[in-house]
């Protein structure tokens, strides 16, 4: 299998639309596809349509976890479609197609399928109205439950799987489109959701919030809380829309989440200066009172468990869910087996941090990493640049994937290792990517052969012979002393980070 792999890896470099491609025996054209073609999950997305645009216009009883709204979803046909899918778990009661009622029904786990009354034509645009309603709380899908109910509302925060609990779409990082939600919710209760807050309004006893997330989303990078919640608007000096949450029911991690989160805007100009130009008109995060265990990088707006600031201030979490706001929220995966592209950079920016801060050097951080994990350890078994389904969130992804990071650093000096992260981040923006992609760029812009460090790397299951190697200018003596930083930066990854 590895073997397999490995052989495709190398034979698809450059040639990204092989790994995407339906094989066509299994589509028949017309009634779209239920899947987008994923390699780990088949059926996640759809195939037939684009989606440009999502308006969700959406009611939250907190009480009864009772969600009720409309979805107008802009697409266009990319071939002539008789009918196609949504993902979808709740319980559609209307659909329209073109302002003419559709029929539809229930597929699988989380497909809708929608027969319009007439056919449409590729390239014209169509707009999808579904109305809904559902108990999120209560929708279980092969074993997976992640609507999270807090004491006072809900969050909608998981990956990969997390739109299908809340609004129907072409769920995969593939289809991304700008969102305007909408929520009401009883007065006294806030919503937040990603983006600009545009407007707020009260009526009849519920207060409405009106998100604006203007730069193209992957849905899963979609976000929903409701609650009580300390919610904080600021604009900085360079005109980026500021939104800050915290529930009301921290505790005692109140103050360590504040003094963490709230720095969001200088982690993000430091990212700037090594990555590039923020990719979004809007920053911020949300700490709702959740038991959930790790951390996600929603778009504009990274959901936070407040287990991360338990035990003090966290920076590190922080810098991490900013860092994909390039990697991974503009430049997405084409597929989830390039998962590498997110947490490998987003783990490495932590190192970079912690070499900013003087609290260990990246090169520090890579040898204790190497030297933590003996041969015998299962950690080297999973290959970062292909896991596996179901291994997207293993800790070799985050760490062995920042490993590799480091080893390409050493091998083309600082000045090409930053200018091939800018490079990608602007190449690539708002965009999606392969692995194979990468490996391409950074040749180019290196002019050297690396592919097998990155089969070292990347897709070795087993342990690299050596470390990655120091220049001699960065040389370490003796053994990898354990960085200051270690205890924190371990807890912002691995089983913390990750849904699984
Ligand atoms: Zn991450």
């Amino acid at each position: 299998m590895r073997m397999q792999r490995a052989r495709l890896f190398a034979a698809t470099a450059g040639t990204v639309s092989v790994l995407l491609t339906v094989p066509a025996a299994a589509v028949d054209t017309s009634s779209g596809a239920p899947g987008i073609g994923d390699v780990y999950y088949p059926d996640y997305g759809n195939g037939g349509y684009d989606v440009s645009h999502y308006d969700l216009r959406l009611k939250y009883e907190p009480a009864s976890d009772h969600l009720e709204g409309t979805a107008t979803i802009l697409a266009t046909p990319k071939h002539d479609l008789t009918r196609f899918h949504l993902d979808f778990a709740l319980d559609a009661s209307a659909v329209q197609v073109n302002g003419r009622e559709a029929r539809y029904a229930t597929s699988g786990s989380h497909e809708l399928v929608v027969t319009p009354p007439a056919g449409l034509r590729a390239g014209q645009p169509m707009n999808v109205l579904v109305r809904y309603s559902g108990t999120p709380s209560t929708v279980k899908i092969d074993d997976l439950m992640p609507w999270q109910r807090t004491t006072d509302g809900a969050v909608a925060a998981n990956e990969p799987e997390m739109a299908w609990w809340w609004f129907p779409s072409n769920d995969h990082p593939l289809d991304k489109a700008t969102y305007d939600v909408s929520i009401a919710v009883p007065d006294g209760t806030k919503a937040i959701s990603n983006g600009v807050l545009a407007r707020t309004t009260r009526q009849f006893g519920w207060t409405r919030f009106d998100w604006r997330m203007s730069q193209p989303q992957a849905t899963y990078l979609a976000t929903l809380a409701i609650g009580k919640f300390d919610l904080r608007t600021a604009t900085t000096k360079s005109g980026l829309r500021m939104v800050t949450a915290y529930s009301d029911n921290l505790g005692s991690s109140a103050g360590a989440a504040k003094a963490s989160v709230e720095r969001t805007g200088e982690v993000i100009d430091w990212e700037s200066g090594v990555f590039g130009p923020y990719p979004f008109d809007a920053a911020g995060g949300y700490v709702p009172q959740t038991n959930a265990r790790f951390a996600l990088e929603t778009q504009t707006r990274s959901f936070y468990s407040p287990a991360f600031f338990a035990r003090g201030s966290n920076l590190y979490v922080v810098v991490h869910e900013n860092a994909h706001q390039w990697f991974g929220d503009s430049v997405s995966v084409a597929s989830w087996r390039d998962i590498w592209l997110n947490e490998g950079f987003a783990t490495y920016a932590e190192w970079l941090w912690s070499e900013k801060q003087g609290e260990g050097t990246a090169q520090q951080l890579a040898d204790f990493t190497y030297a933590s994990h003996p041969a015998s350890s299962p950690f080297w078994k999973v290959k970062p640049g292909d896991p596996g389904k179901g291994n997207e969130f293993h800790e070799s992804v985050y760490d062995r994937g920042a490993l590799a990071l480091q080893a390409l650093r050493n091998s083309v000096g600082d000045a090409v290792f930053f200018r091939i992260l800018r490079d990608w981040v602007a190449a690539k923006k708002h965009g999606n990517a392969t692995v194979a992609e990468f490996l391409q760029l950074a040749e180019k812009v290196s002019g050297k052969q690396l592919d097998e460090l990155f089969q070292t790397w990347l897709y070795t299951p087993s342990r690299p012979q050596a470390r990655p190697a120091a220049p001699a200018s960065r040389l370490a003596l003796g053994a990898p002393v354990k960085p200051r930083s270690w205890e924190q930066i371990h807890r912002t990854h691995g089983h913390l980070h990750g849904t699984r």
